[in-house]
């Protein structure tokens, strides 16, 4: 017979009730924290979803946030760097406006020279010792502090400033600079404790000891445009693990970037932790690039700057004492693809939130569209008959679905390519078209119709409120989903509207790679952090999951310490006798 199984483990003394959250049950290892505090082993609070506030008509939240709207609009905001816990001033200043309304000034912010990068170097170099050495539940705690504070004090200004300096209507703000900030910042802490809570086994004899060290140096962060949320995470989740962090934002975004400092330092961060300075990328990147204590980078933003500097990265590598971790979440040309077996509402719903909601200013908007022939006629009038409804203009007005686009470069370049396609012979503009930018850079939520699968806007992110059609016979199935494949170089998020088991199954089998982000009968935008992990592979980035314990990890060096307590006094082994 068989020998007998093993005795089960022996009960752990302490522990955690299995918490609901998925992400981490595939995990090994003990839901306890490894490390002591007052002779305790405490628990992060468990993390809920930050819920979304609705803002109808005569709600308390929506005259709070106006009213904080409108004060900011009238008052001017000089947003100067924060190096070393001190708010710095240059000679050179740049100006701030609303993109939906760009005469009007909002404040300056100064740029940064060569010696404020070194200063911000030095001041997250001589932070470190202390931030890495201090206890990982009061980094915690900072973080903690810092979600509530979003959540409670700070709601209104930060979604008001985003509303002023990206454009946002408030529910895109709301889901964005208050949920999305609170939810990666509480999210973390909660990954933070179990990455520290896994560790191997040990034989008897011995005990084996993992620690997650900081990286060693500081780590740079790069900011895009298109989120708080991110602006706030990609320094802070390096810091939460023990780093320090030189930030540098995007131009168009510190205007909401500047709410979030006040928000770290209000929650106690100590200074120099994370250093912020604006101004020339090249410049300050360049300068950080050379410190031998460069260890990582931290990006999100568009695929050719993140080869630029993964190039530069590589030209200096025989300059830094370690590797760096090179992360980085870049652009996307996400699709919706169609089977004839789609609910039409239900895919025109998804085509037009997921293409125009913040004007397809989204790294997973749906820019690229497959429709089957047999219901095209149905969609088309059901998505102009939709798209006629959508209201557009300052997000003061919370009629508005849409607002403007970020900047005049953005605006031209997208009037430009309307243009473009006005003169092509395989394509068509099927609905909008219009654009003005007197007052602010207004384009209208536009739909373009190609013959050809591989045209221009098939395969290129435009990063504004265009989408392009593509309508296939339904006979041709497969080789439309190969289409979906291989059009385009980038593969973050797509979509699949289909109410037939059989094809939706195959056709997910199909797409495994065009998507990092792939949702079934939904629109391709809107992942929650602890529900939906978001990042993409190919030229879509390093996939490693912002607001996930995967991410997180790349922000430690693992030490294995093993203890043995009764070591041998003779070297000869057994065999040899
Ligand atoms: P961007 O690439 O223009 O700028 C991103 C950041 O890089 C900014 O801080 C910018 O100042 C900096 N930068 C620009 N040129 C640089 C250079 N030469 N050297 C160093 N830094 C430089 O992107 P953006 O317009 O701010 O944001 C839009 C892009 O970001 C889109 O491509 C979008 O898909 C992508 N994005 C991706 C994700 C994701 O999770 N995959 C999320 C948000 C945005």
């Amino acid at each position: 017979p068989p020998p007998p199984p093993p005795p089960p483990p022996p009960p752990l003394f302490f522990f955690t009730p299995k918490t609901p959250y998925p992400i981490l049950s595939g995990l090994v290892g003990s839901e306890m924290c490894i490390r002591d505090r007052n002779n305790s082993i405490v628990n992060v609070p468990i993390p809920i979803n930050e819920p979304i506030k609705e803002y109808r008509n005569n709600s308390p939240e929506k005259e709070s946030v106006l009213k904080e709207y409108k004060k900011l609009r009238n008052s001017k905001t000089d947003v100067k760097m924060w190096i070393g816990g001190k708010f710095i001033k240059s000679s050179k200043t740049a100006s701030m406006s609303p993109p939906h309304d760009h005469k009007h000034i909002l404040g300056k912010y100064y740029l940064a020279e060569k010696k404020h990068v070194e200063l911000a170097i030095k001041s997250a170099l001589d932070a470190k010792e202390n931030w890495s050495n201090m206890r990982w539940e009061e980094r915690a705690s900072i973080f903690l502090k810092a979600a509530e504070l979003v959540a409670g004090p700070y709601r209104d200004k930060i979604n008001a400033a985003t509303m002023l300096a990206q454009s946002k209507t408030i529910f895109q703000a709301e889901i964005d600079a208050a949920c999305e900030l609170i939810d990666f910042l509480k999210f973390n802490v909660y990954s933070m404790q179990h990455i520290y809570s896994q560790q191997p086994k040990s034989d008897p004899g011995v005990w084996n000891q993992l620690g997650y060290r900081p990286l060693e140096g500081f780590v740079y962060a790069v900011t895009p445009f298109n989120f708080t949320a991110i602006s706030g995470n990609l320094p802070g989740s390096a810091a939460m693990m023990g780093n320090t962090v030189v930030w540098k934002p995007s131009d168009h975004q510190i205007y909401s970037a500047k709410v979030v400092i006040d928000v770290f330092k209000e929650a106690g961060l100590p200074d120099g932790v994370i250093n912020a300075v604006y101004g020339d990328p090249e410049m300050i990147t360049n300068t950080i690039l050379k410190s031998k204590h460069f260890a990582g980078i931290h990006f999100t933003g568009s695929t050719s700057v993140f080869k630029g500097l993964w190039k530069k990265i590589g030209a200096n590598i025989e300059n830094y004492n370690s590797y760096p971790r090179i992360v980085g979440e870049t652009g996307g040309k996400d699709f919706i693809i169609a089977h004839n077996s789609a609910n039409v509402d239900e895919f025109v719903t998804a085509v037009i939130r997921g293409a125009f909601e913040f004007q397809g200013q989204k790294c997973s908007a749906a820019s690229r569209i497959y429709v089957p022939k047999s219901i095209s006629k149905v969609f088309y009038e059901k998505l102009k008959s939709e798209i006629s409804k959508i209201k557009m203009g300052s997000p003061e007005d919370f009629k508005n679905f849409m607002t403007a686009v970020i900047h005049e470069n953005s605006f031209d370049k997208l009037a430009g390519v309307i243009e473009k396609v006005k003169s092509d012979k395989d394509a068509e503009i099927l609905i909008g078209g219009g654009y003005d930018k007197s007052k602010g850079y207004f384009i209208e939520p536009t739909v373009i119709k190609t013959s050809n699968a591989k045209y221009y806007s098939m395969e290129t992110e435009l990063f504004g409120p265009l989408v392009t059609i593509f309508e296939y016979d339904d006979k041709d199935w497969n080789k439309t989903l190969n289409l979906v494949d291989e059009t385009s170089e980038y593969a973050l998020t797509g979509a699949i509207f289909c109410d037939d088991r059989y094809i939706l199954s195959e056709a997910v089998d199909k797409l495994k790679n065009c998507a990092g982000n792939f949702y079934i009968n939904d629109k391709c935008t809107g992942a929650v952090v602890g529900q939906q992990p978001f990042g993409g592979a190919r030229g879509s980035g390093t996939n490693d999951k912002a607001g996930s314990y995967l991410n997180l990890l790349r922000w430690v060096s693992p030490r294995l310490i093993k203890e043995v307590f009764v070591p041998p006094k003779d070297f000869k082994y057994p065999f040899m006798g």
